[in-house]
């Protein structure tokens, strides 16, 4: 069966420059760089430079970087850890309503330990309201955290705008660039950032390494306390394999990103304006410039994404849905909600995600093989009978998710 990958913002596959640049240190080099003795010599020199390269990827010093275990424990990081640093000079803190769950949940969690959370809106293309935000500002405000790019639609969030806003007030300013990394430049120096959340497997490297970076002079609680790892910001054994790896996506990132993005902006075209014209009564989801160039998000309205998902897995294409079917219901996208969307809209979305793997025989196989797809099962859809006005009930049942 063929198999076509349009998840890249999921996870993407291991680089095989990056898979080489692993094997040693989980091979011969298996010492623990904290070790003074022989054996743990190679592994911290790796360490060392692949911080460094890292540093070069994000513009920063050394000493401003967290290795971590994933996006969502550098994201737990930086606001739990700002929270706790600074839980004595207000318990405000501010994000949006279109964040990834690392973020919203962490939200929440604060929440219930007495924590103030305002949750900005965004307009109908995924973005915030930078007057809406500075009058969300109050003299207990400690935290702002709005992501870079949206993983759902790649919609990009005035990051430096806001940055000034945070520096001005004194406010501490989070950003997860977890979808940006890697996909547009990332500088230190221009983003009026104090921490910023990356991880390895969103850009060619493995699963299970991520880093934040803390700006100079902002201080983040840590999370895991034990031995003198990173600073004593984060105890633990660090995972050498893995950063090694984690700097190799990031110097590939800083050869192949220009290039790639044009490449990958110009298939996106192809593939949104070959499915908005060859299907009625689809939208795209998003700002249209202002975002990540591999990123489309489509509503077929009046039909349920999942469906479309599944029959497209069926063909050997992988994508995604802001949906997805959790106990027995149809959970909607957060994010499409926030935009304003609605139902027939919201449930009928499709992400695909473009990356290394894709190309234009890929694209060309979609726009043929999905049309057809959503014509059948729109035929079949309760919602497109309403819509055709036959009366029949509009309902999102868990059978109807799981069939
Ligand atoms: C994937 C993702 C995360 C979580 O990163 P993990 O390394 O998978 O834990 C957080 N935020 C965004 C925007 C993401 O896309």
């Amino acid at each position: 069966m063929k198999q076509i990958y349009f998840d890249h913002n999921a996870t993407t596959p291991v680089a095989p420059e990056v898979f080489e640049a692993m094997l040693p240190y989980l091979k011969d080099e298996w010492g623990n760089p904290s070790s003074i003795h022989w054996a743990g010599r190679a592994p911290k020199k790796a360490m060392e430079e692949a911080r460094d390269m890292i540093c070069e990827f994000l513009n920063c010093s050394p000493v401003e970087l967290i290795f971590t275990g994933n996006g969502t424990e550098s994201d737990n990081l930086a606001i739990k850890g700002t929270a706790l640093s600074k839980k004595k000079k207000g318990n405000h803190i501010i994000t949006t309503r279109v964040e990834h769950p690392a973020v919203l949940n962490t939200c929440k969690y604060l929440e219930k330990e007495g924590f103030e959370v305002t949750y900005l809106g965004v307009d109908k293309e995924g973005i915030i309201d930078i007057e809406e935000l500075k009058a969300a500002i109050t003299d207990k405000t400690i935290l702002i955290t709005v992501m870079y790019a949206n993983n759902e639609t790649g919609v990009l969030m005035p990051i430096k705008e806001i940055g000034e806003i945070a520096k001005e007030k004194r406010i501490t300013f989070h950003t997860d660039a977890i979808q940006a990394a890697g996909k547009i430049p990332l500088d230190t120096k221009e983003l009026n950032c104090d921490l910023i959340s990356i991880s390895a497997h969103k850009f060619y490297g493995p699963k299970g390494v991520g880093a934040l970076y803390v700006k100079r002079g902002a201080r983040v609680v840590p999370l895991l306390h034990g031995g003198h790892h990173e600073r004593n910001r984060r105890g633990g054994t660090e995972n050498v394999a893995g950063i090694v790896g984690f700097a190799k996506a990031a110097e590939l990132a800083i050869r192949d990103m220009e290039a790639e993005g044009k490449r990958l902006a110009l298939l996106r075209s192809r593939l949104e304006e070959g499915l908005l014209e060859r299907t009625p009564h689809t939208l795209l989801n998003g700002h249209k410039t202002n975002r990540i160039p591999n990123t489309t998000n489509i509503s077929f309205e009046f039909i349920e994404g999942e469906s479309l998902l599944l029959n497209l897995d069926m063909l050997g294409v992988a994508a995604s849905s802001g949906s997805a079917c959790t106990s027995g219901s149809l959970e909607a996208s957060h994010v499409l909600i926030a935009m304003g969307l609605v139902p027939e809209q919201y449930h009928g979305s499709v992400r695909f995600s473009l990356g290394k793997l894709s190309t234009e025989e890929d694209v060309d196989y979609i726009i043929e093989k999905l049309p057809p797809i959503v014509e059948r099962t729109r035929s079949m859809s309760p919602l497109w009978d309403a819509e055709k006005g036959t009366g029949a009930e509009i309902e999102f049942s868990a059978k109807s998710c799981l069939k």
